[in-house]
């Protein structure tokens, strides 16, 4: 709602809020919260929360455990579906050493830290993600399955399209919380949604997408289903992806757009996208988080392989959709909605920043149907590959230098480690499909 301190003290007491909820973001991409009461709000807007760092994945050692929440005012919303009298809200927060110093852990922080890089160069970041997910049944326990809640395809109806009650709650509760919705619709595969939110600068986008997360959760619960952002719940059918709708404005102008060609890309945009790719190995592991996010990057489901632009067409892994003028942007297609947003952000704004510094030279466009390339035609176009699994992903964002200092030591190592660990206990495991395909044949 863009409240300052003041305005969030008088909305508490005029408006019998009981409870607010202190959010964060762990280095993983999970949404924590420590509720308190609406009396303590005053001091933890001066002074913050103490909470356990040492308790959360990737945070502090338990020699430094008291950290500190501060809440930034201007996250500040009611949470629509809690009860009306006694009425809760949530405020997201930055996370600080128990002295008040910057943590360096806090995902928040990286992002803002690269938006300020931007800023000082007059530039503000402008983000559209596209939230793509499922939803299932819940077994008579309540358990999540993964049988999907109806059979429809990309933008059917009801009565086979059984999601519309769900998407139409979502959109309403976000639209309570201060989102402005676009569109929403039935995507491909059965049982699969996506929501679409009006851009923001990135810091609001981030913390939109894990609002946005959370809410499909709830919403979903509260109608009997599972919502999963799980990038590949189900073989044979598309992933859940989370296209991401980049621009640059200066002085208020999109600088992506060409000042004296209207509808061609400025030099602007042609290096930004060139530090993309530049760099895209790297952010893998960052934009695709999970073993599973890598049998989502696969041929033949929407999802892209090679590493290619087009000023046209959406089989490659950066288009540029149609809108030109004020509205051009660059839609990346790889990231996918289990990913940490401020870590991505931060990562994709940096590479561009650095395409833009570097004057990098963008790549001829790929203007076939990269969907469905011959090996010859993939030979001769030269096409590199995105990493295939999560390690080749972590070894590629070893190798750049770029993710490291924009990610900082801390949350480099711990996330490197413990992705290496995630890896680990993967590839050691017997699948069913290993016991399926050989126990008997051999
Ligand atoms: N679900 C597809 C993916 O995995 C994207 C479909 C679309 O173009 O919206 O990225
Ligand atoms: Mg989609
Ligand atoms: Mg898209």
């Amino acid at each position: 709602m863009g409240f300052t301190k003041e305005e969030c003290l008088k909305y508490v007491g005029e408006n019998d809020v009981r409870f607010i909820r202190m959010q964060f973001t762990d280095i993983f991409g999970q949404m924590k919260n420590i509720a308190i009461t609406h009396n303590q709000l005053a001091q933890a807007l001066d002074e913050g929360v103490l909470f356990d760092g040492s308790a959360v994945k990737g945070f502090a050692g338990v020699e430094a455990s008291d950290m500190l929440l501060l809440p930034d005012p201007g996250t500040f919303t009611i949470i629509p579906w809690r009860p009306q009298q006694g009425k809760v809200a949530r405020i997201i927060c930055d996370v600080k050493n128990h002295d008040g110093s910057q943590f360096e852990g806090d995902p928040r922080y990286i992002l803002k830290r690269t938006l300020k890089k931007a800023q000082d160069l007059g530039y503000v970041f402008q983000v559209g993600p596209e939230c793509e997910f499922f939803l299932f049944h819940t077994d008579s326990e309540g358990r999540p399955t993964t049988t999907t809640h109806d059979t429809a395809g990309y933008c059917d109806l009801a009565p086979i399209d059984q999601g519309e009650n769900t998407r139409r709650e979502i959109c309403l509760v976000l639209e309570e919380m201060g989102f402005e919705i676009e569109t929403s619709h039935h995507e491909s595969a059965a049982g699969q949604h996506e929501i679409d939110f009006k851009y923001s600068d990135a810091l609001m986008a981030a913390d939109h997408i894990m609002t946005f997360k959370y809410v499909v959760k709830i919403v979903a619960q509260r109608n009997g289903l599972h919502a999963t952002f799980m990038p590949k719940p189900l073989p044979g059918v598309n992933g859940s992806g989370m296209h991401i709708n980049m621009s640059l404005a200066k002085e208020g102008n999109n600088v992506f757009n060409h000042p004296e060609k209207p509808g061609e890309l400025s030099e602007t945009a042609k290096q930004f996208i060139a530090g993309l790719l530049e760099h895209i190995k790297g952010i893998t592991a960052i934009a695709n988080p999970l073993v599973n996010s890598y049998k989502r990057l696969t041929p033949g489901y929407e999802a892209p392989v090679h590493i290619a632009w087009s000023p046209m067409n959406r089989s490659p892994l950066l288009r540029v959709p149609s809108p030109r003028g004020a509205g051009t942007r660059l839609e990346l297609r790889s990231p996918d909605p289990s990913c940490n947003p401020y870590l991505t952000l931060a990562l994709l704004l940096e590479a561009g920043l650095d395409g833009l510094q570097r004057e990098m030279k963008v790549p001829e466009p790929v203007n076939v149907n990269i969907y469905h390339l011959t090996p010859e035609q993939e030979k001769s176009l030269n096409l590199e590959r995105l990493p295939s699994n999560l390690l080749m992903a972590l070894e590629e964002m070893q190798k750049d230098p770029l993710i490291q200092s924009t990610l900082g030591g801390h949350i480099f190592t711990k996330y490197t480690a413990a992705k290496a660990r995630e890896w680990k206990a993967y590839d050691d495991m017997v699948h069913q499909w290993e016991i399926d395909s050989y126990l008997k044949a051999y």
